[in-house]
């Protein structure tokens, strides 16, 4: 068939749009699609159709049924200085958005934490979690069956191991509901955000207890791993990277790049960050983090879903003997990787190598603890950044200023 009988067939539906690859290659299927497209809406595809990942790649690993990209412009903060246990250096932050004055804001905070001497990051907890719910016959079989999973873990941790070269097994978390059963397994998975591996690890660890135990597998997923969902679980627990960054701004950085005062600061914090969080029953303690983790996840090519665990976080304040301000932000569930997902993608690989981070730790598991602390200390210049602005009352001067 020729590409215009192909676009005709796919206009009469005759042929569905994924079946098109069986004739064509992925880039040819794209144009073909958007053809398809144009036809029946009317409406031209041209700058969909612009961009220079490799289609086929992206079609295997990445997409559905492509015809193009979306292209959100990519802004640079930094450098930020960051004293980490796998990050040490300047690095400049690569951010992905739409929204104007988010990279100033991000960028000012930077100067902020620099002229204090950098960021102090750490991953507190590793752990990206899997939870399949199953169902026993009664709660004895149910507590039967915990019983069982808590005396063969070794068993069950090399049963999940067996299934990649880079995954290990640390915990399995139990609850019983009724007759339900909820195991919440939790895994280090190396550079690799997780997400695929720790689903096939729970899938072979889940057919050995229904064989051996008579379990009904309901679910691979049964809501409580908590995958981009809010939730008070992964606030407490963690899922993913669990980072701390702190800094100690001086008086003289805070009058002097943010023309607030530490007091101010360490107020706004309180009142707004906790009091009308706490009013709202929000789980984000925070002022920005989804904005800043956004901005990164889509630059850096990250499961941009994770932006609502990734949001979920605490920004604390406080005044020290000084008379400086210790400035922290507590991000426990950063779910990201330096392989796998989008990373491989021609301007997300670009964006991790910015930072030095792209691809396989040596030894693996490196790169992704590099890259939490990164973006906890970009979380942490953009917290600074906000809540200085308010303690300034220049947030709404800022925004008109920038253009909106
Ligand atoms: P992935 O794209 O499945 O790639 C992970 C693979 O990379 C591993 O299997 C591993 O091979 C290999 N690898 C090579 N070097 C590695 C290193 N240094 N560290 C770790 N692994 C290394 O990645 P993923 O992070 O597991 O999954 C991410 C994708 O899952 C994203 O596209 C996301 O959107 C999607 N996702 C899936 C689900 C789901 O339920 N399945 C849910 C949410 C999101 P070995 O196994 O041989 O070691």
């Amino acid at each position: 068939m020729d590409d215009q009988e192909l676009i005709e067939r796919l206009i009469k539906r005759e042929l569905k749009f994924h079946e098109l690859t069986r004739y064509v290659d992925a880039s040819k299927a794209a144009e073909l699609r958007r053809r398809a497209l144009e036809a029946v809406t009317g409406h031209e595809l041209r700058e969909v159709g612009v961009f220079s990942f490799d289609a086929d790649r992206a079609e295997k690993a990445n997409i559905e049924n492509l015809i193009g990209a979306a292209q959100v412009p990519m802004g640079v903060a930094g450098p930020v200085d960051v004293k980490g246990s796998y990050a040490e250096g300047a690095y400049y932050i690569p951010l992905a958005t739409t929204e104007g004055a988010l990279v100033a804001s991000v960028n000012r905070g930077c100067t902020a934490i620099n002229r204090s001497g950098g960021a102090v990051s750490s991953v507190m907890h590793d752990g990206m979690a899997r939870a399949p719910v199953l169902r026993a016959r009664n709660t004895a079989h149910a507590r039967d069956a915990l019983e069982f999973i808590d005396n063969n873990r070794t068993r069950l941790k090399e049963i999940a191991e067996s299934t990649s070269r880079h995954l290990i097994m640390d915990d399995i978390q139990s609850w019983i509901i009724g007759c339900n059963i909820f195991l919440r397994m939790v895994y280090r998975t190396g550079d690799a955000m997780g997400m695929n591996m720790a689903t096939i690890a729970t899938d072979a660890v889940v057919k050995f207890l229904e064989s051996e135990l008579g379990l009904e597998h309901v679910a691979l997923s049964g809501n409580v791993c908590v995958d981009k969902k809010p939730s008070a679980l992964n606030l407490i627990l963690g899922r993913g990277k669990t980072v701390i960054s702190e800094v100690v701004l001086s008086r003289e950085v805070v009058t002097g790049v943010l023309k607030t005062t530490p007091e101010r600061m360490a107020e706004l914090v309180y009142r707004k960050c906790w009091i009308g969080s706490a009013l709202a029953a929000s789980y984000g303690f925070n002022a920005q983090f989804a904005n800043i983790i956004a901005a990164i996840f889509i630059a850096t090519g990250q499961d941009a879903a994770h932006v609502v665990e990734g949001s979920q976080g605490f920004t604390t304040a406080e005044l020290t003997e000084d008379g400086d301000l210790l400035f922290a932000v507590t991000l426990p569930s950063l779910q990201l990787g330096t392989v796998g997902g989008g990373t491989g993608l021609a301007t997300q690989k670009e964006a991790l190598q910015l930072m030095g981070v792209h691809g396989s730790g040596d030894p693996p598991g490196t790169n992704a603890m590099k890259f939490a602390e990164i973006v906890g200390a970009a979380v942490l210049a953009g917290e600074i950044s906000l809540i200085g602005a308010l303690g300034a009352r220049d947030l709404a001067e800022a925004h008109q200023r920038l253009n909106r």
